[in-house]
């Protein structure tokens, strides 16, 4: 396996993907994104920090197109997100693959058509080449010997790495991970996250990724933005944020979290 985050057209790395442009998002009289501005270029490992209900989930909800925004454009590879047909939804849906906190396996079936299924229907895959690549993706996430398992049998943290190897089978440009760890028991944490630190290292995906997990996003991070209020009030290379942040908003979200 050596290239599992591969894609047919991959974008120039360092061109431009992800693009909010004065991205505003209500809930009733909640006004959760606030003109939102932010890039992220090919290739990049973002991650998004901040306190709870600062609207970083929101933001991938957004991009899966789960949600629309109020006002604002989005686009992904250059191609508006909202308003788009439902053609053109499909199409820059292929182009993005998310984890969630919950793990959300079919739970009728086992792990190979768990990451097969999708490969198979959605891009017409063959049932052989989808199954060659889910073993593959399976050797990577240290699953190689539980391809007849069920979910139920698996540990949420097994249960985990599935659901990225099932979401790197669709063989995305962008990878969201939404606080992938925090719905695991604490000593299943670090295998997911060592796991998600190879993808990082070994493959050429962009990532986008939501994380209290402040080590993980040390590491693997090129850029960190740190969310308050449906701003982002700071960004910049972990060392910066990490090591000497400017604002004072973030100095005490990360002197309560590290
Ligand atoms: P974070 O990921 O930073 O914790 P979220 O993006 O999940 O924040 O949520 C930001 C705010 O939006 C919160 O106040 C949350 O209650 C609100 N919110 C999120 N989704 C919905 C929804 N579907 N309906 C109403 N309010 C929502």
């Amino acid at each position: 396996m050596t290239d599992p985050g591969s894609h047919t057209n991959p974008p120039v790395d360092g061109s431009e993907l992800i693009r909010f442009d004065h991205v505003t998002k209500r809930f009733g009289s909640n006004t959760v994104l606030d003109g939102l501005d932010f890039s992220v270029d090919a290739g990049k490992h973002v991650t998004l920090i901040g306190p709870s209900g600062s609207g970083k989930t929101t933001i991938l909800r957004l991009l899966m197109t789960l949600m629309k925004p109020d006002e604002g454009t989005i686009t992904v590879a250059g191609d508006q997100l909202f308003p788009a047909s439902e053609k053109q939804v499909r199409e820059v849906r292929k182009k993005i693959g998310m984890v969630f906190q919950q793990f959300n396996l079919f739970p009728n079936m086992n792990v190979l058509r768990n990451i097969t299924e999708a490969p198979v229907t959605v891009l017409g895959m063959s049932k052989d080449e989808a199954e060659q690549r889910a073993r593959e993706l399976l050797d990577l996430v240290g699953l190689a010997d539980k391809c007849d398992a069920y979910p139920t049998q698996l540990s949420g943290g097994q249960q985990q790495r599935v659901a990225i190897a099932r979401a790197l089978a669709m063989r995305p440009q962008v990878l969201l991970l939404d606080e992938v760890t925090s719905a695991l028991d604490p000593e299943l944490v670090a295998g997911v996250l060592d796991v998600l630190r190879d993808i990082a290292r070994t493959t050429d995906i962009t990532m986008l990724c939501v994380t209290h997990e402040m080590n993980f996003a040390r590491d693997i991070s090129d850029q960190v933005l740190m969310f308050d209020s449906g701003h982002v009030i700071e960004s910049g290379p972990p060392e910066k944020i990490f090591g000497d942040p400017e604002h004072e908003r973030t100095r005490e979200f990360l002197g309560a979290v590290l």
